[in-house]
């Protein structure tokens, strides 16, 4: 079974969230738990808990069909205390979050060096903040996102996500989303070696990792390092890789999200989806 759906707006409210995926015939979605471009945010009154748990019932979305993202700000491996800090403060803020919402994904990107720590100190410090969360609360799994290898963002290639995932010590509370754009700006041409690639990512990270995924088309080149996600069907990832996924049983039963940029297509983009599976 695939679940199909959309990063969907949140606003007025998390219990708006649910409603919103129904709407555009989804069976999966991803929603910001807070304002994603501030530190701090109110917390989630009881009524909103509640009313997001009934929604969710009542549209059919279990917690393995919604894949929350955090919040832009947080940088995991940040090479200063003070950043570092404040960033896994507001980690454990998503995390328990996730907690009161009944959920048991949270989606992040893992951080960035800022040319001030090496590469390999960067994936420790990352690994270290998710061991940290993952003390302090349960039943959430860490969901690290692959990244397009833009500025000194690290995650962009499978071998960075193993490390950080050999360092972490409750291996059943971690795991990975692959964005397509990211995977195919940061340099794998699944167009034209889907095998190799998902048997490089198998080999490297594990099947078994894999929790969620973003589908995005890609404004940008292969191996350009860039994150400009492009609507389905344009861009340079082409209509037979999506194909080629959905009819891909190794991407069953986990949350596969558009964050495509025009959010009018994304009804028609998940229908076209579904046509395909
Ligand atoms: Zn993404
Ligand atoms: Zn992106």
């Amino acid at each position: 079974m695939k679940y199909i759906g959309a990063h969907v707006s949140a606003s007025g409210g998390v219990e708006t969230a649910p409603i919103n995926a129904h709407a555009i015939g989804a069976n999966a979605f991803a929603l910001f738990t807070k304002n994603q471009r501030q530190w701090v945010s109110k917390p989630l009154t009881e009524e909103s808990v509640r009313l997001f748990k009934e929604n969710c019932r009542k549209y059919g979305f279990g917690p393995q069909q919604i894949l929350p993202h955090d919040s832009y700000l947080i940088n995991l491996g940040h090479p200063e205390e003070e950043g570092l800090a404040k960033s896994r403060a507001a980690f454990l803020d998503e995390m328990q979050r996730c907690e009161q919402l009944g959920l048991t994904l949270l989606n992040f990107h893992p951080g960035s060096h800022l040319k001030k720590i090496s590469v390999e100190e960067c994936l420790a410090r990352i690994a270290e903040s998710i061991n940290l969360a993952l003390q302090q609360t349960q039943g959430v799994t860490a969901v690290i996102e692959n990244t397009a290898g833009q500025g000194t963002n690290l995650g962009f290639e499978f071998g960075q996500l193993r490390y950080i995932i050999d360092r972490v010590e409750d291996k059943s509370r971690v795991g990975v989303c692959l964005d397509t754009c990211h995977t195919f700006t940061a340099g794998y041409d699944f167009q034209e070696h889907y095998d190799e690639v998902f048997d490089d990512f198998d080999r490297t990270v594990g099947f078994t990792f894999l929790r969620g995924i973003h589908l995005n088309g890609s404004k940008k080149e292969l191996g350009s390092r860039v994150d400009r996600h492009h609507s389905l069907h344009e861009g340079f990832i082409g209509d037979a890789f999506f194909e080629r996924m959905m009819q891909d049983a190794r991407f069953d039963n986990m949350p596969i999200i558009l964050e495509t940029p025009d959010e009018s297509k994304w009804a028609e983009e998940i229908a076209w989806l579904r046509s395909v599976e």
